[in-house]
Order: C-alpha cells, then sequence, then structure tokens
C-alpha cells in the first residue's frame, strides 16, 4: 500500500522549526542568489557529470558555499521562498498593526494578534497566570467523569488525515471533519490517535541506541517543564508521565499503517465506541468536545483509539493529571514566560531535529498569525503579491499538463479501456485552485484581544475546531481550500478531487513569468503534474470522480501498476545517505511515482507549449537541459543529519536531493545530457519507470 502525504511538502521535518530565517541572513551567507529569476548557472557544478550525480551537478557550487543558518533544519529554496514569503507577510501584519483599524475588524484582529504575541514583556509579567484556570481544572479532577470532561474539552480540529497531511496532536485523539469516505454528500468527524510529545511511536519503541538516547531525554525534558511551573516530586512524575506516554505509543499505528486507507476507513457508530473501545467515558467526553449529537464516527486507526480509551480506565487518576498538567504547560510554551518556550525548543528543536538556535520572535508571531489568522493574512497577502496575470498564466500551464495527462491516459496499453473512461471523468471534473480561495474564512466569530496572547491563541483553536463543528450536517463545499494562499506548498485534496496551488508556491524559481516557459515547466509544471497524477495513481485509484472510496481500477491495472511500483521501490530503497539508514522506498512510493508521472506529464506540457516551434537556446543550454536543471535547482536544498533522518523515517517523501534524480526515468533526460551506460545514475531502458 502506498503512503497517502499528498502535499509536495516544501517543508521538510516538524512543522514548527523549518521556516524562515532572519532578513539579514536571507541576503547573506550564499555567495550567489538562490532564488534567480532563470536558473542559478554560477550555482552549478559542471565537473561533476550529470549522469553521475544530476542533483550536485545542477547544485554543487552551492552546496559547497552554503552553511544552514543556526535557526534552520534544512536550507534551500523552500526555505528561501518562505522567508521572502515571511518578510513580505511580516511587513503586511506590521502594517495592520500600525493601521489602529476599527475593533472587530480583520485588520484590528491580525494587527492585535502579532502585537499581543510579540509583547514578551507582558507576557513575562503575566507568568503562568493565564494558564491557571486549566491548571486549577486540573488540579481538581476526582474521579473518570471529570477526567473525560478535561479530555474532551481539549479536543481540537488540529489533524488531517488525506488533504494538508497531518497525524501529529498532542491530544489523546484529533478531530479532522471531511468529506465521508463511504458518501461523498456529507461530513463526518474522524478520530485520530494522539497524545505523544515526540513526533511518532518510533521514538518510544524502536530500540536503536539513538531512540534511547532521545526518550532520556524526553523524560528529562518533561521533568523541566514541571521544575520550571514548580510542580514538585518533578522527576518522579516525569517517570509515570513519560511511562503513560510509552504505552500511549504502544497502542499507536506505524505511519506506514496510518497512511493505509483501507484500514483506517472505519465507521462506528456512538454505541460502537463504547463497546469497541471502553474506558474513555464517551458521553462526557463527546459533550465536552460538542459532538454530543453525532451518531457516526470515522475512526481512524481503530485498535489505537481502542489502546488509548483502555488507559484512561487503568492508569490512575494522579498520572492522567501530572500528564494534562505536563501538556498543557508545553501546548501554549510559545505564548508563556520565555523560559517554557525555550526549554521547549531546547527538546524539539535541537535534540529531536538538530536545530541549534531558536527563531526570532516576529518570525514565530508571523507563523502564528498566519495559523490563527490564516485567511486573513492571505488576502492581505494576494491583494498585494498575486496579480491576475499570474493566476492566468498558471491556469493555462495546469490546463496544458492536464491535456498532457489525458493524452497519456489515453496512450497507456496497460489501463482497461473502461478503466480509463473512468479516469477521463475524474480528470474532466478536477477542481483545480490556482492562488487562493474563491471564498475565504469569515473570522467575525473569533474575538482578539490586544494583550491577551495566550487568550488569543485559546480562542483561535476553539475558533477552528467551531469552525469545523459547524460543517457536520452541511452539504460538502468542494471548493474549500486547507492551504492558506501563503503557504509555500502545493496539495491535493483526494476526497474532494481538487487541487489548491497557493500563491506563495507561484513565485521564483518555481515560477516567473518573464522567463522561458522550459524553466517554469521543469519547476512548478513538475510540481503540478506530480498533484495532478495523485488523483491517478494507486492512492487515486482508491477514489472516483465524487470522492467516494470506492477503487475504479481492474485487477490487471492493479498488477501493472504494482509491477512498476516495485521497480520504484528499488530505485529508492538503493539510496542511502547513511551506513545505517536507507530511504524507504516502500513509505515514499506514492510521492516517487508523482515525481516520475509529474516530471514526465510537465515535459509533455511544455513540448506542447512550443507549438511546434525550437526552444529558445539560453547560456548555450537547451531548451530540454534548461527544463530539467530547473527541475533539479527547484529541489535544492541542505539539511542537517537528525532532521534527515527524522525526514526518513516519518515522511511520506524522498529526501529532496533523491527527487531530483527522478530525471533518470525519461529518456528525454539521456539525450538532454548525454548519459551512457556506466555512470552512476544510468538505468537501462527496461529499468526507467513509466507509470504513465
Ligand atoms: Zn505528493
Amino acid at each position: 500500500m502506498s503512503s497517502f502525504p499528498h502535499a509536495l511538502t516544501i517543508r521538510v521535518c516538524s512543522v514548527a522549526f523549518v521556516l524562515s530565517s532572519s532578513p539579514v541572513l536571507f541576503a547573506a551567507p550564499n555567495p550567489t542568489p538562490i532564488v534567480s529569476p532563470g536558473l542559478d548557472l554560477s550555482g552549478m557544478d559542471r565537473t561533476v557529470r550529470p549522469g553521475q550525480d544530476f542533483f550536485t551537478h545542477a547544485n554543487g557550487a552551492w552546496l559547497k558555499a552554503t552553511e544552514i543558518p543556526a535557526d534552520r533544519a534544512a536550507y534551500g529554496v523552500g526555505g528561501v521562498v518562505n522567508e521572502l514569503t515571511s518578510q513580505r507577510t511580516a511587513a503586511l501584519i506590521q502594517q495592520a498593526v500600525k493601521a489602529d483599524a476599527p475593533k472587530g475588524s480583520t485588520a484590528q484582529k491580525v494587527g492585535d494578534y502579532y502585537a499581543s504575541y510579540m509583547d514578551e514583556e507582558a507576557i513575562e509579567a503575566k507568568g503562568l497566570a493565564p494558564l491557571q484556570p486549566t491548571l486549577d481544572r486540573i488540579a481538581a479532577i476526582q474521579d473518570r467523569g471529570a477526567l473525560a470532561r478535561f479530555l474532551g474539552g481539549t479536543l481540537r480540529a488540529d489533524v488531517d488525515a488525506l488533504n494538508n497531511t497531518n497525524f501529529y496532536t498532542d491530544n489523546i485523539l484529533g478531530l479532522w471533519v471531511a468529506q465521508d469516505l463511504d458518501d461523498p454528500t456529507r461530513y463526518v468527524p474522524f478520530l485520530l490517535q494522539g497524545g505523544l510529545d515526540m513526533p511518532d511511536r518510533a521514538y518510544y519503541v524502536d530500540p536503536a541506541p539513538r531512540m534511547a538516547e532521545l526518550r532520556t531525554r524526553c523524560q528529562a525534558h518533561v521533568a523541566k517543564v514541571l521544575e520550571i511551573a514548580h510542580v514538585p516530586d518533578a522527576a518522579a512524575r516525569a517517570a509515570r508521565i513519560f511511562e503513560l506516554e510509552r504505552r500511549i505509543a504502544e497502542a499507536h499505528w506505524t505511519r506506514e499503517d496510518s497512511s493505509d486507507v483501507k484500514k483506517n476507513n472505519n465507521h462506528w457508530t456512538r454505541a460502537e465506541l463504547d463497546t469497541a473501545a471502553p474506558g474513555l467515558l464517551w458521553s462526557e467526553y463527546l459533550a465536552a468536545a460538542g459532538l454530543a449529537d453525532q451518531k457516526l464516527f470515522a475512526i481512524w486507526q481503530p485498535s489505537a483509539v481502542t489502546g488509548i480509551s483502555a488507559l484512561v480506565a487503568s492508569e490512575p487518576i494522579e498520572t492522567w493529571k501530572d500528564y494534562l498538567t505536563f501538556h498543557a504547560l508545553e501546548h501554549s510554551a510559545a505564548v508563556l514566560p520565555r523560559a517554557l518556550g525555550d526549554e521547549s525548543f531546547a527538546f524539539h528543536g535541537t535534540a529531536l531535529a538538530g536545530i541549534p538556535q531558536r527563531r526570532d520572535r516576529w518570525k514565530r508571531a508571523v507563523d502564528a498569525t498566519g495559523n490563527a489568522l490564516g485567511d486573513a493574512v492571505g488576502q492581505l497577502y494576494v491583494e498585494k503579491y498575486f496579480p491576475p496575470a499570474s493566476k492566468a498564466r498558471i491556469a493555462e500551464m495546469v490546463r496544458n499538463i492536464m491535456a498532457a495527462f489525458g493524452r497519456r491516459i489515453d496512450a497507456l496499453d496497460w489501463m482497461a479501456p473502461a478503466t480509463k473512461a473512468r479516469a477521463r471523468e475524474k480528470l474532466a471534473v478536477l477542481e483545480v485552485g490556482v492562488g487562493y480561495p474563491d471564498e475565504w474564512i469569515d473570522y467575525s466569530g473569533l474575538e482578539i484581544v490586544r494583550g491577551d496572547a495566550f487568550g488569543n491563541d485559546q480562542r483561535a483553536e476553539r475558533f477552528e475546531l467551531q469552525r469545523n463543528l459547524r460543517k457536520l450536517g452541511r452539504p460538502v463545499n468542494r471548493k474549500e481550500w486547507v492551504m492558506t494562499p501563503q503557504t509555500v506548498n502545493a496539495v491535493n485534496l483526494p476526497v474532494m478531487n481538487a487541487m489548491n496551488f497557493p500563491a506563495a508556491m507561484l513565485q521564483p524559481p518555481y515560477f516567473d513569468p518573464s522567463r522561458p516557459v522550459a524553466m517554469d515547466y521543469g519547476a512548478i509544471g513538475a510540481v503540478i503534474g506530480h498533484e495532478i497524477s495523485h488523483s491517478f495513481d494507486d492512492s487515486g485509484a482508491l477514489f472516483d470522480a465524487t470522492g467516494r472510496f470506492r477503487n475504479w481500477w481492474t485487477d490487471e491495472d492493479k498488477a501493472h501498476f504494482d509491477a512498476s511500483s516495485a521497480q520504484l521501490v528499488k530505485q529508492y530503497d538503493a539510496y542511502r545517505p547513511f551506513p545505517d539508514l536507507a530511504v524507504n522506498g516502500k513509505l515514499t512510493l506514492g510521492e516517487n511515482i508523482a515525481d516520475v508521472a509529474g516530471l514526465a506529464a510537465a515535459y509533455d506540457a511544455y513540448k506542447m507549449s512550443l507549438g511546434g516551434k525550437r526552444a529558445p537556446v539560453v547560456a548555450g543550454l537547451s531548451g530540454d537541459q534548461q527544463f530539467f536543471l530547473s527541475f533539479a535547482q527547484s529541489w535544492r536544498l541542505k539539511m542537517r543529519e537528525p532532521a534527515l533522518r527524522q525526514q526518513i523515517l516519518q515522511d511520506g517523501h524522498a529526501p529532496d536531493q533523491y527527487r531530483a534524480d527522478t530525471v533518470r526515468n525519461l529518456d528525454a533526460w539521456y539525450a538532454a545530457f548525454d548519459v551512457k551506460p556506466g555512470e552512476a545514475l544510468y538505468l537501462d531502458p527496461r529499468d526507467r519507470v513509466r507509470v504513465w
């Protein structure tokens, strides 16, 4: 079974710490600008043969000259575009701060959210007082009913199994409100496993010495957080909290299993929660969560939900109270006194991801404002930075790539005619969103108060929960976006048969209307092709044109697809960045197929766009060379070892350097760079994977 993250994922590891460096670093550490409107010729290393190592051929001089900034796990084009977008977004937010906008207006909310987050002095002065009511409520828990009510009150709409894939929540369960996989006309509440401090169960159960060391450090971190809050007997409590988390982790599903839709598409009635997952007092829990009236639930990772529920009953209430105290502190560390945030970063940023230095507060404030008021900030962003002409040119590229994909479907010799007809049907109603959504989120129900960073954060989370709960019982809106326009990424929404290409992704080096089209097709074109292909690959095959979970392939289609997939699994399993750790060809299969298919469709569309004319030669490079180099430069990235290891373990995407090597599956690449047998990347024509 393939993995299921559909986002292109420029972000590379834990969400919180990889974005943006300082404005000074943006210009300073590189001898050549990383983002050039055309290709970065001086960033190449032409002493390395393209067939030997294409990633280094395209990026070698840049790799040598570049150091990863101290506040980052990785540095590359995604990060630089993120940085630029952050700076622009920050400027827009700061204008809102100064605007003295009327109370209740969008500008007031954006401005006051940011200003409150930035007011460290006020945050320090308040100490833990804003959290005190929460801590008091935890301390007052006497029985399982009160425990269930508190746990239910922590439920947030903070996970997403299929669209903007995010499997992590620090609460025992996470909520995702989405189209029912069995009935595309309605929304259902999905419940997903959660409750761990570290990113994944592997950190708790993997016997490797490095993981064992992280477990020791995690327990020390829990103790430190409790000490900062003056909780007595911190070390003993931390040991019990960690042990509880270890048990939760044992119940958890692996990342690979969590991505297998067949295993995860389970419908439980309200009564089945009690019978299949006894322990947690569900009535109390659901009432507190705002889900009291729901009759049907989609249960992802069912045995994990059962296991976690059982632990709520079997573990001492005192241990749960300690656990909740720790999580309440950790969860809000960003808007509580600095000592907490620094400790949280020391563990999650430095120990887990290898990032030496915490990012500047203003950058974190920009991200936090963007999280809380994403569409409000996005609206300001596109007004200024996404002209209608860009939208039109991208829309044309999308049409060409979809046409190329259609032709590829028609030409497939392995797909049965009836299957091709269904693929065509699906392509015809695909909803492609470019730049920003047609409808913006209405924040009128969210109160933002200047000087109340903690309260703003809490209210924004609850607003997002309420906004999602309100979808239940309403018709499904296929035009809804899951990413903000200021996000540097792109995403396929399989259940909605839709795609989002945010405005921030549509800028150099991915896209630049002033350069030769070969370069745009090689970069953003391959991204668009990647996302489109997800609708038709083995995971896309699970969802029909309406988004219903119904496999529209024949067994023969699947058999051929699996045979091609097996070849690709082997190709990626052979990439070994560390002696003790190889890329997981199976975990990354779905994304690798999308890379191959996306690049191939983008190449066809590029040829089509020339209308029979020869592409202009630029700096001695043919159109095809521009196309492939632009592709490899769009994957330019340096990454710290711990972050790279974390990505290989958890992420459905292969490391970027190997994604650049996708080119070895296209015949045109061999011709463009005169790649010969015997070179490291050379594949015998039989071994080049052509799924589409
Ligand atoms: Zn993808």
